[in-house]
């Protein structure tokens, strides 16, 4: 195919904005694309390489700048294309507004002829520029690029240039393709996205539809060794959770980085970071992890957090800096070390396990990994276990928890509904503890069940309580702080003089006949004591109502 061919595709797709007729253009574009129909499903997304594949062309603006100034003649300077630039604001409309093709004697061969640029020739150029690298290679970049950039029509420049600084912006995101791809070679989208999902690679996928049809697309399996999307989470709450799934799957949510790890025990261990880079070098404890604890292929989804001496978690920025990490790994590694956590098993001997439900996936990292490493899924229905579960994560020193859907498969790429992270509290509230009931069995001698009251005038009024989500350790600091206050007592009931202030936060506040306030704390949390403030100084009524409002 003619790369000026490509270019007026790319051309009426940008001048299109209604997305049926968009992928239109796009079907007639990968009909007509023949034996580069692999590269053309690439490029009309703006992609040189397939998504797995981490290589990038190393070309920064300036390189390109200084190969469109070239190419643009003598009296042009990288300088003024970048002016260009500011004032234009894009650096296709720059490219397209010079006059290629008269330099260095190559003006005979431009506007048509035999010397027509082709995808396959910007391909193999571009490929070639991924592939030097060292001393001299930007000199060599500007090159190539001015090579191609100097037989470019104006519509052909245009493209050429979004192409190399990864900014085609035309409007063909993912489903766009997965559309066109489905239309053009008459296979259904649903199995276009599967192809899509495991091979992470469309141009991959366009060539086995045409040529190998569904049977070619539902054949494709995951790779080790070329990582997929990661699933993503939304924001939600418990209550939400417990509504829409009866059961969740609660996990911790460590305050970490998103890490793939690829293992084949005969072959080579990387791992990717959660935009696919390959951050294997900077990140010898997953290697050795995996070599250490796996002993059939594998690809597991997980996160990297940075731990300190005593193996407590330590900020994620910590983590950042060991990602980015290129040289000197030994002494990075002695300042801050990595500890990997697999929370889902994509791929286990031989078996690709997206489609299976989260449940059995977990079950199979169990099967695969011992404690170390493995992170804990629970399953419950009672929002007072979630609590104690969000408890202890942040007593560990994690972010919170995860909710997820026990019977959802592995969609990768997807920010949908099956993965939540729990929504930070509205804004947490300082209550005085009025009341408090003593527990039960191994809790009988710990104040539990929390009264919390607000302020309303000179009074307290009642917006919850809360029990859950304090560990033992806590309970028995609670009762000493609070057992001299106690005023009356009924059964198991306390009445507390109010003395003690607790910060509490919460997902939701709602109207509630039960309090006396009139609202009612939604999933209360304990977050610590206020030693530093009196009763007075507690939130007031008035707080409540403003916060409910917002
Ligand atoms: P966020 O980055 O705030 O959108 O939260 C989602 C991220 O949390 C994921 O991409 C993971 O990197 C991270 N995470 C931490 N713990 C978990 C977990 N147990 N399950 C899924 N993701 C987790």
């Amino acid at each position: 195919m003619e790369f000026a061919a490509f270019a007026e595709r790319a051309g009426e797709i940008e001048a299109e904005s209604a997305d049926l007729e968009i992928v239109d253009h796009v079907t007639a574009l990968l009909e007509e694309a023949n034996d580069d129909l692999e590269v053309v499903a690439r490029f009309v997304q703006g992609r040189v390489v397939p998504a797995w594949d981490s290589t990038t062309l190393d070309v920064g603006p300036s390189t390109c700048y200084e190969a469109i100034a070239r190419a643009a003649g003598t009296n042009v300077s990288a300088d003024d294309v970048e002016e260009q630039l500011a004032e234009v604001g894009e650096i296709g409309e720059v490219a397209a507004g010079y006059d290629f093709g008269g330099q260095q004697g190559l003006s005979a061969f431009t506007g048509g002829g035999a010397d027509d640029l082709t995808v396959r020739e910007v391909h193999e150029t571009l490929t070639d520029l991924a592939d030097s690298s060292g001393s001299g290679s930007q000199d060599r970049k500007v090159d190539l690029l001015f090579g191609l950039f100097n037989r470019c029509s104006s519509a052909e420049a245009r493209y050429l240039a979004r192409l190399v600084l990864s900014e085609m912006r035309i409007g063909v995101g993912e489903g766009t393709v997965r559309d066109a791809i489905a239309a053009a070679f008459d296979v259904p989208a649903s199995r276009v996205e599967r192809a899509l999902q495991v091979s992470n690679d469309y141009g991959r996928v366009a060539v086995v539809a045409r040529d190998e049809g569904l049977e070619g697309l539902d054949a494709l399996e995951l790779e080790v060794g070329r990582p997929v999307q990661a699933m993503l989470a939304q924001a939600g709450t418990v209550t939400g959770a417990l509504e829409d799934w009866e059961v969740a799957a609660v996990e911790w949510k460590y305050d970490g980085a998103r890490v793939q790890l690829h293992h084949d025990p005969d072959g080579e261990t990387r791992v990717f970071s959660r935009n696919l880079e390959d951050v294997t070098d900077a990140l010898p404890e997953v290697v050795e992890f995996a070599d250490e604890h796996l002993e059939v292929s594998t690809i597991l989804d997980g996160e990297v957090v940075a731990v300190d001496d005593a193996g407590e978690p330590l900020p994620f920025q910590e983590v950042l800096r060991r990602f980015r990490r290129k040289h000197d790994i030994a002494k990075a590694r002695e300042n801050v070390a990595v500890r990997p956590v697999f929370f889902d098993c994509l791929h286990a001997d031989g078996e690709d396990l997206l489609e299976a439900p989260l449940t059995e996936r977990h079950a199979r990292l169990e099967s695969l990994l011992t404690d170390e490493g493995l992170s804990i899924l629970w399953h419950t229905d009672d929002p007072a276990a979630i609590e104690s579960i969000d408890a202890e994560a942040l007593e560990a020193g994690h972010e919170g928890i995860m909710l997820k859907d026990p019977d959802s498969a592995y969609s990768p790429g997807r920010r949908g509904k099956h993965w939540r992270k729990r929504k930070p509290d509205v804004e947490t509230l300082d209550c005085v503890v009025t009341g408090a009931e003593w527990g039960e069995g191994r809790r009988a001698t710990f104040l539990g069940t929390f009264e919390l009251s607000i302020r309303d005038g000179d009074e307290y009024a009642t917006v919850g309580k809360v029990a859950t989500g304090i560990t033992d350790e806590k309970l028995a600091e609670l009762t000493e702080l609070l057992e001299p206050h106690v005023r009356a007592q009924d059964g198991r009931e306390v009445d507390l003089e109010p003395a003690v202030v607790f910060e509490v936060g919460a997902e939701e506040i709602q109207t509630s006949p039960t309090y006396s306030s009139g609202y009612a704390l939604r999933f209360p949390r304990f977050i610590g004591v206020r030693h530093d403030k009196d009763p007075a100084d507690a939130d007031s009524l008035e707080r409540v109502e403003a916060l409910r409002k917002l």
